[in-house]
């Protein structure tokens, strides 16, 4: 076996039981991505990163690929916009200084839809990256290359944002494992702001184990960013035994592929004859969720991206990409006089009762288990015309990050065109240990997540 197809846990082990080097684990994600990058097209820039010597911690050595909306010190980030083509941000995003602290070694920065904004990876201003599973299908996105580089073994683990399931949905579309985090549990300083009251950085990595241990680095408090959280992830879904989970029947309607919704069902299933409950409940205000993300996350965009204006950052605004405009346009015109009270405050309503959806809900289960995206990996082009289109991919993705709970997407079986599908658990705000517990089990009774895409 080639040291990059280790999970986080194994090499660790490895390193520990000194059956090969640091130097040897990060040689073999370089070979590899030498290897495969020119058809995955995970990096948008491959270079090396961490803090020499730190031996003994946790991440030792392990070598990570971060998207490139999170600023690395000294190592460019474009945030897959032309205007950043030459940014060479001078401090680390929070998340990436912790990571560093705990040994992790930056071996590149992954393609994404420009800014974070898209669903695919084709709106990126530096080219499409391709899905090893199918390399005429799309990675997903927004974190398309941190999915992608890690299902190619490129990599053992990545960071990615999820604003409107921007780690899920990839992490789906590839056969990996990703968390979105509570809102505010891992900290924004240094992330390229998106939706400032949806961002969550995030890990996706290749097992739920993997997941943990890079975000209890992650997590806590930051004084940089006023929204972050101190210490409350330690509540957990509090029952040991006879755990109850919610199955949205708005996740389960028609809309939702057929072999998506069974394969997540025969899922649930396998949990509940390992001991968990299975209850049938209603998420009613699902419906609202696109429309109610996207006029609140335009009106944020455009105001976060007023800071390129040509003079301070980057090129001239005509290097945005045309996703980028559009979306900055949008968002002006639903913040402007007359029309705010009409789109803004009306979504921020609608967005509290999404919440109180969630709050009822949770007063009957433990957390929830739905599909991620309603379909498998769609054809490259398949969608990147009907901007519509691709914003109803997020249907099932949008609620978690209207309510701010947290939502952890693992494999959960393949299509007859052997195309990844994912599962996504949800929970109460902080509940990220209980999510946790349940998805390592899932993983010690399935292998969905051991599966090797053949890159061809
Ligand atoms: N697909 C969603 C969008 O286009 C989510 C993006 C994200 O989470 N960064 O907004």
């Amino acid at each position: 076996m080639k040291l990059n197809e280790l999970t986080i846990t194994e090499a660790k082990k490895g390193l520990a039981d000194k059956k090969f080097s640091t130097n040897e684990l990060r040689d073999d994600c370089l070979a590899q991505i030498k290897k495969v990058d020119s058809k995955i097209k995970a990096f948008v820039t491959v270079g090396e990163q961490g803090e020499e010597g730190r031996e003994g911690t946790e991440l030792s050595g392990i070598p990570v690929a971060i998207k490139d909306v999170l600023s690395t010190k000294n190592l460019r980030t474009t945030a897959s916009s032309k205007i950043l083509e030459n940014y060479f941000p001078v401090y680390d995003g929070t998340v990436v200084e912790r990571i560093k602290k705990g040994g992790a070694v930056i071996i590149g920065k992954t393609n994404c839809d420009a800014f974070a904004f898209g669903g695919s990876t084709e709106h990126s201003g530096y080219g499409l990256s391709y899905n090893p599973w199918d390399l005429s299908r799309v990675p997903g996105g927004s974190s398309g290359g941190s999915a992608a580089a890690v299902a190619a073994d490129e990599c053992l683990f990545a960071l990615g944002t999820d604003t409107g399931g921007s780690i899920r949905q990839p992490a789906s579309f590839c056969n990996i494992t990703g968390l979105k985090p509570t809102y505010g549990a891992c900290p924004r300083y240094g992330l390229l702001a998106m939706a400032s009251s949806f961002d969550c950085p995030g890990p996706m990595a290749k097992t739920v184990e993997d997941c943990e241990i890079v975000f209890n680095w992650m997590e806590g408090e930051d004084f940089h960013d006023a929204t972050s959280s101190a210490g409350q992830i330690k509540k957990h879904i509090e029952k040991q035994d006879k755990i109850k989970i919610g199955l949205p029947k708005e996740y389960f309607a028609e809309g939702i592929d057929e072999e998506v919704k069974t394969l997540v069902m025969a899922a649930a299933k396998l949990l509940e004859q390992n001991g968990f409950l299975l209850e049938e409940v209603t998420l009613p205000r699902t419906e609202y969720g696109v429309p109610v993300y996207y006029t609140l996350i335009f009106s944020e965009i455009s105001s976060n991206m007023a800071r390129y204006d040509g003079i301070r950052f980057g090129k001239d605004r005509d290097s945005f990409e045309d996703e980028v405009k559009r979306r900055i346009m949008l968002g002006t015109y639903t913040l402007s006089a007359g029309y705010f009270d009409q789109y803004y405050l009306k979504a921020s309503r609608v967005r509290s009762l999404v919440q109180k959806d969630f709050e009822e809900v949770f007063k009957k289960v433990d957390c929830l288990l739905g599909p991620v995206a309603p379909t498998p990996a769609f054809k490259i082009g398949e969608k990147s015309n009907d901007p519509v289109q691709l914003y109803l991919e997020d249907i099932l993705t949008v609620s978690a990050n209207l309510a701010g709970i947290p939502s952890l997407a693992l494999p959960c079986g393949f299509t007859k065109e052997n195309l990844p599908v994912g599962m996504q658990i949800m929970g109460p705000a902080f509940s990220e240990e209980g999510l946790f517990k349940i998805g390592k089990r899932y993983q010690e009774l399935t292998d969905w997540h051991k599966r090797k895409p053949e890159i061809k």
